[in-house]
């Protein structure tokens, strides 16, 4: 499960201070010195490691704390407080053009989760706000993209644009887009393609459609099983484009978790959305609160 190991360490360094009553700056000290170990090996950032364990050591010495009845309880908040901080306060919703269409371009490396991810979210539109996405196909690269689009658009009753796979994605998106709003589609999904690890033609390709679509939310998919590369790549990919949030997938599996408490702090960009599944159903608005308690348990 998702965030296993950081709980149990969390817990544990929290249930020696419970047995103690009163404590001391030196217990806390202790404690800190058990979740930083716990967030590192969690995958989390170093300087978000760092910073985290810095306000929460300044926090937890106060003498309100020390004095307390109730240390580790007021420890536990302080920690939940922190941690919801990190992961951006309150949940972000998606940009929305004042007028339609919408225009999202999901952008990310291969096998993060971008179509799967095109599909949920026209789903998510479609049952939340009776929207009629149409989604474009264009990534033209990797082998059978343009028909899993097809196939997810099909299961979600989604109309899917394409052009196959021998057309300049930037030629394939000025048409759908073109096609969008002659059917007055209130939003637009892009899929574009990935690569196996950030490259210039990729990014350039990516800044070409960026330029051409003027998408109100470029929304960058992550995979969070992939630890600190996910954060690198999140960087790799913020530098270039500018993204406008951040979707965590895979956050079903046991990733260790560090991705979802870095991202933020390291791009300054929202986690928006976290998938959690296969199924088209499985996306969620991303709350920071929720995540935080999840991850004490
Ligand atoms: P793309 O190359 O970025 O378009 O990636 P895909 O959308 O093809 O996804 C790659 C694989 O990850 C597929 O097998 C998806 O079913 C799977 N996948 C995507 N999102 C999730 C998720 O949230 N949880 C799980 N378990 N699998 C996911």
């Amino acid at each position: 499960m998702a965030f296993e190991g950081l709980t149990e360490r969390l817990q544990n360094a929290i249930s020696k201070l419970r047995k103690k009553g009163k404590i001391t700056e030196s217990d806390v000290k202790e404690v800190m010195r058990e979740i930083r170990l716990a967030l590192l090996e969690a995958d989390v950032n170093f300087k978000v490691v760092k910073d985290f364990v810095k306000t929460v050591r300044t926090r937890a010495v106060g003498s309100e704390v020390l004095e307390s009845l109730t240390p580790a309880q007021q420890i536990v908040s302080i920690v939940n407080e922190e941690l919801i901080k990190v992961m951006g306060d309150e949940a972000t919703p998606l940009n929305k053009s004042p007028k339609i269409p919408t225009i999202i371009m999901m952008v990310g490396l291969q096998g993060a989760g971008k179509t799967t991810t095109a599909g949920k979210l026209a789903l998510k539109l479609k049952n939340e706000e009776n929207a009629r996405p149409l989604m474009i196909a264009a990534d033209v690269y990797r082998p059978a993209a343009v028909d899993q689009l097809k196939v997810v658009g099909e299961s979600i009753d989604v109309p899917v644009f394409e052009m196959g796979t021998d057309v300049d994605p930037v030629e394939i998106v000025r048409r759908g887009l073109a096609l969008g709003r002659e059917k007055k589609n209130d939003y637009i999904i892009i899929d574009t393609a990935g690569r196996l690890q950030i490259d210039e033609k990729l990014m350039d390709e990516l800044k070409n459609i960026k330029e051409l679509a003027q998408p109100n939310e470029i929304l960058l998919t992550i995979d969070a099983m992939t630890g600190q590369n996910a954060v690198e790549v999140a960087q790799g990919f913020n530098d270039q484009l500018d993204v406008t949030g951040v979707v965590l997938t895979k956050l079903d599996g046991d990733t260790r978790g560090g991705a979802a408490l870095s991202v933020r702090t390291v791009t300054g960009k929202p986690i928006k959305f976290i998938g959690e599944g296969e199924k088209s159903t499985d996306l969620d608005v991303f709350y920071p609160d929720r995540m935080a308690s999840r991850i004490l348990g």
